[in-house]
């Protein structure tokens, strides 16, 4: 395909994100360079975006952008990409026999948009009701923060958190709802400075509309920043 033909085709498409599967789409190769390898690959292809831009390398203020960027996408911002840097598996037995819902509430989010490559800023509300594991809270935080260091769609990102909450607490009843600012949306395109995007997943029990009110009430959504 032309690309006049693929840019009229991805501005059709608008700023409708599209949400895809759960996981998100990665080669089978996707972990046969180094971390080491792929920076050099990447400072390269930013140094060739600069040049085309007509950009001075050779200028103090840009010499370093390349490998300062190359390293930022592997090992920071797309850093959840590798497996190896999923949080460890720390849960307890719920020996309290604390048997409602726990809400961890307001847990920033930096994430990037995988149609943009733009910021995802916002917060993650995730709760659970225990059947007898607990995990740290913290735990619920860095699970955020793994999956949230991809390329990603708001969508998918809140379903990824809940099904890996899932698996560590060995329970259907876990929820997720992110509200988030797109930089995509709120900085260029339509230049929506306002709005912002909620997302959900509820799972086991917070299909129940009462056990669903009773989380929203809780983290009675409500966005500043
Ligand atoms: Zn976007």
């Amino acid at each position: 395909m032309d690309l006049e033909k693929q840019l009229k085709e991805i501005e059709a498409m608008g700023i409708d994100h599209i949400a895809g599967a759960t996981e998100t789409p990665l080669r089978p190769d996707a972990f046969e360079l180094s971390d080491i390898e792929k920076i050099a690959s990447i400072k390269k292809d930013v140094q060739s975006i600069m040049q085309t831009l007509g950009l001075d390398l050779t200028d103090d203020s840009l010499k370093g952008t390349p490998t300062r960027v190359a390293k930022m996408f592997v090992q920071e911002i797309f850093g959840g990409l590798h497996p190896d840097r999923k949080p460890k598996a720390s849960t307890f037995e719920n020996k309290y026999k604390y048997q409602e819902m726990l809400v961890e509430k307001n847990i920033t989010l930096y994430s990037t948009c995988e149609h943009h490559l733009l910021p995802i800023v916002g917060k993650a509300h995730i709760a659970y009701i225990s059947n007898g594991t607990v995990v740290g809270l913290s735990k619920m935080n860095r699970i955020v923060d793994y999956y949230a260091k991809r390329p990603q769609v708001q969508e998918r990102l809140t379903m990824q958190i809940v099904k890996e909450l899932q698996q560590v607490l060995n329970t259907e009843d876990v929820a997720c709802v992110i509200d988030a600012k797109h930089l995509c949306v709120n900085s260029r395109g339509i230049r929506d400075i306002d709005s912002s995007t909620v997302t959900s997943e509820f799972g086991g029990a917070f299909k129940s509309a009462e056990t669903r009110r009773e989380f929203l009430d809780y983290i009675k959504l409500d966005t500043e920043f």
